[in-house]
């Protein structure tokens, strides 16, 4: 039966992705070795990752002046490289969930952090608007889409000061202007790549200004200048991420995709806002994220949850499960996911409701 994948990161990938990466492990570029089994340092992938830093800046339209790196650590690691690097005395946060928060946590350890708002209060069910951003804060940092809540910020903020943001779960999901911004990063395993390879795009300045010595690995310099070759990089994800890229260029770029995300997810919007047993848990139109939609069931129907998720694998539904700390159901419509996926789920949910 053909699956159709919601899982919210490890998460689907392209058609195009999955048989380029296959292939490449079989033979790559011609070389009758495996990507798995060569050097990092060869010709072929040389030309790898330096492509697919060359197709990030064309896809974003990233300005002269930034640097494109493939790390490995996640974007967990960024919670604390972004700091370390740029953190000379006080940064702003944004709090809008569980990844805002550790990237607070780990900011906290290298200087005074101004959390400017917060919607804890409402287990972050919208995204804060009243609040200043300080003019004397190094940076401002904010988590574009908070993947477990399904809430997001589609615009660059205006600031007084460089923003900073966690784009994991949506980057290329709309064109950005990357010039508001010292650092942007996103790990690949939600809308690019395979897990093991974070995507940074670094303002050159704006580096090695802190007085703080920072250890190699976590000086954004050491990259920048060795082509994020210092160490040997994440070769399979780096491969298959260009893959992606190459496709999502096909498609027509970013503005192409955003029309694409937005249409997915008014389908399933319209579809949650329509019926009388299910509810979205993201109230506010504006707030509510294209790339992870979060929805529960009414109080009388709650106990039907768990018999909604095995009905939705009879369709060759996977990964809708909400996450621990909102329940119900999450809906990840990453680019890769075609519509007809979100038709099957929406056809499951009146069937389903039209049943009890
Ligand atoms: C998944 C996720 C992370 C964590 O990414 P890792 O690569 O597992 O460290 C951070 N931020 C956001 C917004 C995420 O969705």
């Amino acid at each position: 039966m053909k699956k159709h994948n919601f899982y919210a990161g490890p998460s689907i990938l392209s058609e195009y992705t999955l048989t380029k990466t296959a292939e490449a492990i079989k033979d790559f570029a011609g070389t009758g070795l495996s990507i798995l089994e060569i050097s990092h340092r060869s010709k072929e992938f040389t030309a790898v990752i330096e492509n697919a830093a060359a197709m990030v800046k064309e896809l974003l339209d990233v300005p002269a002046g930034y640097s494109v790196l493939f790390l490995g650590g996640g974007a967990s690691t960024q919670f604390c490289m972004v700091p370390f690097n740029l953190l000379k005395k006080k940064a702003g946060y944004l709090d809008t969930g569980t990844w805002a928060n550790k990237a607070i946590k780990e900011a906290k350890l290298f200087g005074e952090v101004e959390v400017v708002a917060s919607s804890k209060e409402a287990n972050y069910t919208y995204i804060p608007k009243d609040y200043t951003i300080p003019a004397d804060a190094d940076y401002f940092h904010f988590t574009t889409n908070n993947t477990i809540y399904g809430t997001e910020i589609r615009k660059d903020l205006d600031s007084p000061v460089p923003l900073v943001a966690d784009m994991s779960s949506d980057i290329f999901s709309r064109p950005i202007d990357v010039s508001k911004y010292d650092i942007i990063y996103a790990g690949a395993q939600k809308n690019l790549a395979p897990a093991g390879v974070t995507i940074v795009i670094v303002k050159d300045e704006a580096m090695g200004h802190v007085e703080r010595a920072i250890p190699t690995m976590l000086d954004y310099r050491t990259h920048i200048s060795k082509g994020s070759m210092f160490n040997t990089p994440p070769v399979l994800p780096v491969f298959s991420a260009l893959k992606t890229l190459e496709w999502y260029k096909e498609l027509g770029g970013v503005k192409k995709l955003e029309e694409m995300d937005k249409a997915k997810a008014a389908v399933l919007y319209d579809a949650i806002d329509s019926s009388k047993m299910f509810v979205g848990t993201v109230q506010n139109a504006e707030d509510r994220s294209i790339m992870n939609v979060c929805f529960v069931m009414q109080p009388e129907y709650k106990e039907l949850e768990k018999d909604f998720v095995d009905f939705a694998s009879t369709k060759g539904i996977v990964g809708i499960k909400g996450h621990r700390s909102v329940g119900g159901f999450r809906a990840s419509l990453y680019n890769a996911l075609p519509m007809e996926s979100v038709e099957v789920l929406v056809a499951a949910m009146k069937e389903f409701e039209a049943k009890h």
